[in-house]
C-alpha cells in the first residue's frame, strides 16, 4: 500500500471515529437520564509510559462521551490497559477482575473493558471468554484508535466483543486525547519493535516498528506548548532506530534537534534507547541542544558477551562501555541509568561477574533490577537451563547493593549545588513541600505549594538521601 493511501484511510478512519465519539455522546445522555445521574469512568494503567500515553487516549474519548472521572473501580466504565511484560503483571489483572464482576452484579449501567499488551495473548482472550463472561469489551494495542467506536458497541450492548488484531499500518493522527499533568507530556514518536531479544514480548503483542512522520509529531509537540507543556518525553521502544521505515528517512537524532527548536519547550526527555542502535550522531545531537535533558536511560540487560547473544541484543560489553565512555566525554554531567536481568537461562557466575564488572565502570545514578520473568512465547523461555531461584536470589541481592552504592555516591556529588528544578506535585508525604526533577531525573522535594506546580526553580540541594535531595529555592 502507498504511503498516499495509508494517510488517506487514516484520515477517513478519522472521520469516522469521530462521528462515533458522537453516537456515544447520544447514548451517554440516554443511559444518564435513566441512572438519574451522571455517568462514571475509572481507567487503570499497568505498565509503562506508552500504555500510560495510550490511557491518555481512552480517558479523551470517554470524557468527550460525556462519563465524568471516578475515584475508583466503584465506576460505570471500568477500563484495563494491561501490561505483560511479567508473569505475576498478569496474575494482578485476573485478581482484580473478580472484584469488578461482583461489582457489576449490583450496576446494570457498568461496562469492564480491557486493553493493552496482555490481550494480544491468545490465551489470555480464551480465559477471559471462558472464566469472566461479563466483561464488555477486549481489544489490543493496535485498534487503540478504534475505541470510540468500540465503546459505541459496549453502550449499546452488554454482549462481550473482542477485537484483537495482529498489528497495523495504521497511525490515526488527532483524536481526542486528556493529559494527566498539565505541564508535561509523553509523546509517541514511534509503535512497535523489530528486535525481538530473546526474553521480550513486545514484538509480539506491540507488532513491527512504525513510525510517524516528523511533521506529525512536531506539530503535536507544538500543540501541547502553547497549551502549557514544558516538558516532553519522546517514546518509542527503541527511538534510536526512529524514522527508518518512512518514505523519506529520518533519524532520531534529526528529530531531535527539530524539536529542539521549538520555542517555549524547556525539556526534552526520550525513552527508550537500544545500545545497538545508539550513534554517534545522536550523541553529538544531545550535546548541542540544550533542552535536551543529560539523562540516557541505556538498558544493558547482561554484561556477558555469551548472555547478550544469548538474549539476541546485538552489541557485546565492550560496544556497550564504549558508548557510555563517549556520552561522558560528550556530556561530561550526564545521568546514566539502565535496565538489568538478572537469572537470564544458563547465566552463570561468571556470566553475572561480568555484568557486576559493567556497573562497577560504569557507576549508574541508577540501574532497575529485574529478575528474570519467564514469558510464554518468547524463545527465551523455552531454554532449558532456568536458573533456581535462590542463586537468582543471591546474584539479585549482591547486584543491589553495588548499584545502590554506586547510586548514592554519584547522587551525593551534586550536594551544595544550585540547579533548575521542573516542581511536578505536591509533597506526598508533607503537603508544606512540593516534589520535582531536576534535569539529569532526579527527584528533589523543597518547601513550596500548589501555585509553583509547573514551574522551574533554581533550588540549592541541601542534603542528599540516596536516590533523592532536600532543597531549597535560591
Ligand atoms: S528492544 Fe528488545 S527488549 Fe526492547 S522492546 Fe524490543 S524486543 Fe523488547
Amino acid at each position: 500500500m502507498s504511503e498516499t493511501n495509508i494517510t488517506l484511510n487514516a484520515e477517513s478512519e478519522r472521520l469516522l471515529q469521530y462521528e462515533n465519539i458522537e453516537i456515544a455522546k447520544g447514548l451517554v445522555k440516554e443511559l444518564e437520564a435513566s441512572a438519574g445521574r451522571k455517568l462514571t469512568y475509572y481507567v487503570k494503567t499497568f505498565g509503562c509510559q506508552m500504555n500510560a500515553r495510550d490511557s491518555e487516549k481512552i480517558v479523551g474519548i470517554l470524557e468527550e462521551a460525556g462519563y465524568v472521572e471516578a475515584e475508583s473501580e466503584q465506576a460505570d466504565f471500568v477500563i484495563y490497559n494491561t501490561c505483560t511484560v511479567r508473569e505475576n503483571a498478569n496474575n494482578k489483572v485476573y485478581g482484580r477482575l473478580g472484584n469488578l464482576i461482583n461489582m457489576k452484579k449490583k450496576n446494570p449501567f457498568m461496562r469492564i473493558a480491557l486493553c493493552g499488551c496482555m490481550m494480544q495473548e491468545p490465551t489470555v482472550v480464551e480465559k477471559i471468554k471462558t472464566s469472566y463472561r461479563q466483561v464488555n469489551l477486549i481489544f489490543g494495542t493496535h485498534n487503540i484508535y478504534k475505541f470510540a467506536e468500540l465503546l459505541v458497541h459496549c453502550l449499546q450492548n452488554d454482549k462481550l466483543l473482542v477485537d484483537i488484531w495482529d498489528d497495523t499500518d495504521k497511525i490515526v493522527e488527532d483524536l481526542p486525547i486528556k493529559r494527566k499533568y498539565s505541564f508535561k507530556s509523553g509523546v509517541n514518536i514511534m509503535f512497535g519493535c523489530n528486535n525481538f531479544c530473546s526474553y521480550c514480548i513486545v514484538p509480539y503483542v506491540r507488532g513491527r516498528e512504525r513510525s510517524r512522520e516528523p511533521k506529525d509529531i512536531i506539530r503535536e509537540c507544538e500543540k501541547l506548548v502553547a497549551d502549557g507543556v514544558t516538558e516532553i518525553m519522546l517514546l518509542g521502544q527503541n527511538v534510536n532506530s526512529y524514522g527508518k521505515n518512512l518514505e523519506q528517512p529520518v533519524t532520531f537524532a534529526e528529530l531531535l534537534r527539530s524539536i529542539n527548536e521549538i520555542k517555549g519547550l524547556k525539556r526534552i526527555r526520550f525513552m527508550t534507547s537500544h545500545p545497538k542502535d545508539l550513534s554517534d550522531d545522536l550523541i553529538r545531537a544531545m550535546a548541542e541542544c540544550e533542552n535536551v535533558c543529560p539523562h540516557m536511560h541505556l538498558p544493558l540487560q547482561s554484561g556477558s558477551d555469551r548472555l547478550l547473544e544469548l538474549m539476541n541484543r546485538h552489541y557485546t560489553k565492550q560496544q556497550y562501555l564504549d558508548i557510555v565512555t563517549k556520552l561522558r566525554q560528550a556530556i561530561p554531567d550526564i545521568a546514566i541509568t539502565t535496565d538489568i536481568i538478572v537469572g537470564f537461562p544458563g547465566e552463570t557466575e561468571e556470566d553475572f561477574q561480568e555484568t557486576l564488572d559493567v556497573v562497577k565502570q560504569v557507576e549508574y545514578d541508577n540501574a532497575f533490577t529485574f529478575i528474570y520473568s519467564k514469558r510464554t512465547g518468547t524463545p527465551a523461555a523455552r531454554m532449558d537451563n532456568q536458573v533456581p531461584e535462590d542463586v537468582i536470589k543471591d546474584r539479585f541481592d549482591r547486584l543491589l547493593a553495588i548499584v545502590q552504592e554506586n547510586a548514592a555516591k554519584k547522587a551525593n556529588l551534586l550536594t551544595g549545588k544550585v540547579l533548575p528544578v521542573l516542581v511536578e506535585q505536591i509533597n506526598e508525604q508533607d503537603d508544606k513541600l512540593v516534589s520535582g526533577r531536576l534535569a539529569n531525573n532526579s527527584l528533589v522535594h523543597f518547601p513550596g505549594d500548589a501555585s509553583m506546580i509547573g514551574n522551574i526553580y533554581q533550588v540549592r540541594l541541601l542534603e542528599c538521601k540516596g536516590f533523592y535531595y532536600l532543597g531549597e529555592v535560591e
